[in-house]
């Protein structure tokens, strides 16, 4: 059967946060150029990529969630099953499901749907700093990109109110971990890409934050188009980079071959190199050097002492159940850690979950480790088999190091003393270790360099080595062993590649 054939100036792949990213500045700069994104989820709703917080009806926020967990339906695991519940929103990539065997990472997940992870994220946009910066960019680039980031996904520090709590709980925690932070980055308020409506209620940050106009089908330009339910299922390279790309369209089942003068693949750290290998793209770093963030954690309930009675949601109608989010930032070489405490207005864990809600003063205390980064990390592909689209089966190889089981046992002592200083540890919940690819924060599997010397995909723009037209984007490209939550670094990243773009074509 004849394949149906059009042309576009850019095709983005994936319509999460770092695809919106590509999407807006380059509408932006480059008027004349038409600008294509697919995405293989569905729209969830009428404004592209909002996030499902923003949603006023339970019911219309879980079937949004049920509609971004996969193609395959596979059944979600209980705990009491002794397996790992997926977060709403994503699914896990066990071999059951379709893609992805995961030996070595067994909570690793992703979403399919427009928007991606960034239509279900938390939001916490810590900067990164020092060793987690990768070192060929200066820190005044570093600076300016991050500012530009921050101000396309609207990063607020004060979202939430200041009152008794807030004040007593950032005085506590800046007692315990202020000798480790230095003054340019102290134990703060978390940098939260959320804003507040006028009448108090808190909008989470999504892809249509990024997207500003081009969300609204009414009213976004005749040059930009989102295309859901696209699945993009090879690359057609030849010498110098893309030829064309073959989409199917999973609704109708029609593949179409797509002609750009720009391709960027942008869908996740995971499926980004799958894309690529299944292609025919061989370097050296491909899938390799797959990180995520060593995580531990524990339950508290506050001090009385801290609990202001007056902390209460101020929508009480709205599923916004965090009242604050505190931050220990990643300091060299003190506190190599990215501490996180996010206080809540009930208990988020129940043994029982048909049992009601346990209100009061809950605080999630987390903190997060820099991975001893490995080359043997990797995502390994399969020349032989194929997932439901027909890309290579994945076989996840992940193993913590010596190194990496003592960083979490200090990252287990530094949430003990933050919990000790605000309040008493839940029955039943001290400090864990999760799983690995728990923090959902895969990186460095088409990690940037500063040469062509097989230890990285991308050059400083994300342009793929040895090709004229093909970037790849998301928190693949990072580098280095970061701390902190990665959406921020990696839309910065993008905005850096969009320089090299309009360069380009304009
Ligand atoms: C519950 C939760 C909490 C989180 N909290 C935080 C946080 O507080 N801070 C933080 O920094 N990060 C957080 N994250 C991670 C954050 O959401 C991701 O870092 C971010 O979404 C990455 O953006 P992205 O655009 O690179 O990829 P994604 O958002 O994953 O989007 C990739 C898109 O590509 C699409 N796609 C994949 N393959 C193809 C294909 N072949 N063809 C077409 N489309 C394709 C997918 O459908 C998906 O929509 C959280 C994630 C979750 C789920």
């Amino acid at each position: 059967m004849s394949m149906n054939s059009e042309s576009t100036d850019i095709l983005i792949i994936g319509s999460g946060p770092v695809g919106a990213t590509f999407a807006r500045v380059l509408t932006e700069r480059l008027p004349q150029c038409k600008v294509l994104m697919l995405d293989g989820g569905p729209r969830l709703t009428q404004q592209a990529g909002m996030h499902v917080m923003n949603l006023s009806s339970h019911q219309e926020r879980s079937r949004a969630q049920r509609l971004s967990e996969g193609p395959v339906r596979t059944k979600i695991p209980s705990p009491s099953e002794g397996r790992i519940p997926a977060q709403p929103g994503t699914y896990l990539l066990d071999p059951s499901g379709d893609t992805f065997a995961t030996s070595g990472m067994p909570a690793a997940a992703m979403s399919t749907n427009v928007g991606g992870m960034g239509a279900h994220w938390s939001c916490a946009c810590p900067r990164p700093a020092m060793e987690e910066r990768a070192s060929f960019l200066s820190n005044e680039t570093w600076d300016e990109l991050l500012s530009t980031a921050e101000r396309l996904l609207r990063v607020t520090p004060g979202v939430f109110p200041l009152d008794a709590t807030a004040i007593g709980v950032l005085a506590e925690l800046r007692r315990i971990f202020g000798h480790e932070t230095t003054n340019d980055r102290p134990v703060d308020f978390m940098p939260l890409a959320s804003t507040r409506a006028e009448n108090g209620e808190r909008i989470w940050s999504g892809a249509d934050t990024i997207l500003g106009e081009l969300a609204d089908p009414e009213t976004n330009p005749t040059t930009f188009e989102l295309r859901p339910q696209t699945m993009c299922l090879r690359l057609m390279m030849n010498d110098h980079g893309i030829d064309y790309v073959i989409t199917k369209d999973l609704s109708t089942q029609r593949t179409t071959k797509i002609y750009a003068r720009v391709v960027i693949v942008a869908a996740d750290a995971l499926r980004t190199p799958q894309l690529l290998w299944g292609s025919g793209l061989r370097a050296d770093a491909l899938g390799h050097y797959l990180n995520d963030h060593p995580q531990s954690k524990c339950i508290i309930q506050l001090h009385e002492g801290l609990a202001s009675p007056k902390s209460k949601p101020l929508i009480p109608t709205k599923p916004d159940h965090v009242l604050g989010m505190y931050w220990v930032p990643f300091t060299m070489p003190t506190h190599t850690f990215s501490g996180q405490v996010v206080h809540l207005d009930h208990l988020p864990v129940s043994a029982d979950p048909g049992a009601p809600k346990v209100e009061g003063h809950f605080a999630i205390v987390t903190w997060f480790c820099r991975k001893d980064l490995q080359y043997r990390d990797c995502l390994e592909f399969s020349d032989t088999e194929a997932t439901l689209h027909g890309m290579p089966s994945v076989n996840i190889q992940y193993r913590l190091t010596e190194i990496d089981k003592t960083t979490a046992a200090t990252s287990r002592e530094l949430i003990r003393r933050a919990a000790s200083g605000l309040g008493r540890v839940v029955d039943g919940l001290d400090v864990w270790t999760l799983p690995s690819g728990s923090s959902l924060h895969y990186q460095g599997t088409v990690r940037m360099g500063a040469a062509d010397d097989g230890t990285s995909v991308c050059d400083s723009h994300s342009q793929v080595w040895g090709t004229t037209n093909l970037f790849v984007a998301g928190n693949g490209v990072i580098p280095t062993a970061t701390a902190c939550n990665p959406t921020l670094t990696s839309v910065a990243l993008a905005v850096r590649a969009c320089e090299r773009i309009v360069e380009m074509l304009a």
